[in-house]
């Protein structure tokens, strides 16, 4: 009896232990009761579980952040869309109907932020599903406003990857995407040549999925060669691929060449120097503490996933809010950075009709007052402007700085 007691306190560590298969995990959730199993998780979560109380005993994260920062606090929201129609597994024609289903659904929300832009996302776009087909209405969504188009990419499932494979396959993929009028530039460079963002497959940036998805030790050598300046992969705790550095904007501290480049470095500062690209964005990563209904409090992982198992809501756009992920030194600024994989049937209702609309409606009434919030819906690109803006030392409202440094080819008709 004692040992089932202390199983249900630590039933926690059980969810959404794979989003890829989260069936299967919730499966284990039920069938799992073995303390050798219990610990072997606790010990694969013990790297950001450390760095996450650190940052609790040293106030990085804080949930009265709010009434310590000057006003208005610019809060820029920017969702990385794991975007995959899987062509292959449904078929085209369904495919491209969900893709075409989904842009109307987003272009139906009326909600508008501060500076008149609407609720927008980022489409990290699998490079292995790619068919034009599934870009075209992504075209006309895009132009509108409603997202930009960026780079995902899983590799080396089944047979390792190596690095001129992933490079070629970058250029290429980023070359269809740029003949979709998709993608930026760098207004420092004249030759324009094609940048984007990125979010790895799988979770497993440079390896960092204990030996599965295997590939490329110098893999983030290899997206800085090809065009990316920012990743945005992370937060993906509880999946082993989850790296000790959390909360932050920071640039990768070991060579780009060297496996893991990014598992620490130094995080951005306003008045610091550009920093080495790809910088991270990563989203937040806490523990939320809540009363089950067998009446104990117990902690989840939220690290900031829009799926039907956690949908959006204000309590949890707070706790967001305390992650506190910021430019050093612009702490008025503060970036939440979400991520979902919207075209899967279990995330799918969470980021579509009621449940988002009235996440969004409360976001409006409570933090887009213009005097205590402002809200910035933004796409990857803009959320990276931003950081590079608020490094060089900018201030006042952040919409000025959408478009700071990296340029669309096309900007949308209404901006
Ligand atoms: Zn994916």
């Amino acid at each position: 009896m004692k040992r089932m007691c202390l199983m249900k306190n630590y039933a926690w560590l059980k969810i959404n232990r794979d989003e890829n298969n989260p069936k299967e995990f919730l499966a284990a959730n039920v069938v799992t009761r073995d303390l050798k199993n219990f610990g072997k998780k606790v010990w694969q979560q013990k790297g950001w579980l450390k760095s996450y109380f650190l940052q609790r005993i040293t106030g990085k994260i804080d949930y009265h952040i709010l009434d310590k920062i000057e006003t208005p606090i610019d809060l820029i929201i920017s969702i990385a869309n794991h975007f995959e129609p899987n062509p292959t597994a449904v078929g085209l024609k369904t495919a491209i109907a969900s893709v075409e289903e989904w842009c109307q659904e987003l272009e139906d929300f009326a909600v508008r932020d501060f500076d008149g832009h609407p609720f927008k996302h980022s489409y990290y776009f699998p490079a292995e599903q790619y068919n034009p087909e599934l870009l075209f209405p992504l075209e006309a969504h895009c132009s509108k406003g409603f997202g930009e188009v960026e780079i995902h990419l899983h590799h080396g499932i089944e047979i390792p990857d190596n690095s001129n494979r992933l490079r070629e396959r970058l250029e290429k993929f980023r070359e269809k995407l740029r003949s979709h009028g998709f993608l930026s530039y760098d207004i420092k460079d004249l030759n324009k040549r094609p940048r984007y963002c990125f979010v790895h497959g799988n979770w497993a940036l440079v390896n960092s999925s204990g030996g599965r998805f295997f590939g490329v030790d110098n893999e983030v050598e290899i997206l800085a060669e090809t065009g990316c300046y920012m990743d945005c992969t992370y937060p993906c705790a509880p999946n082993i691929a989850q790296i000790n550095k959390i909360n932050s904007i920071y640039e990768c501290g070991y060579p780009l060449s060297q496996s893991k480049p990014h598992r620490d470095g130094r995080d951005l500062i306003v008045g610091d120097k550009e920093p080495t690209f790809p910088f991270l964005l990563q989203g937040p990563l806490l523990l939320q503490w809540k009363f089950t209904s067998k009446r104990m409090y117990l902690p989840y992982i939220e690290n900031g996933a829009l799926n039907d198992y956690r949908i959006p809501s204000i309590d949890r756009f707070k706790l967001w809010m305390s992650a506190n992920i910021h430019v050093k030194g612009r702490p008025n600024w503060i970036f939440i950075k979400l991520h979902t994989h919207s075209l899967q049937n279990d995330h799918r209702n969470s980021v579509r009709g009621p449940v988002m609309r009235r996440f969004l409606e409360g976001l409006s009434s409570f933090f887009n007052d213009g005097i205590r919030f402002r809200l910035h819906f933004t796409t990857s690109r803009e959320s990276a402007n931003m950081i590079l803006a608020a490094i060089d030392g900018k201030t006042g409202n952040p919409d000025n700085f959408r478009n700071y440094r990296f340029r669309l080819f096309y900007p949308p008709r209404f901006s």
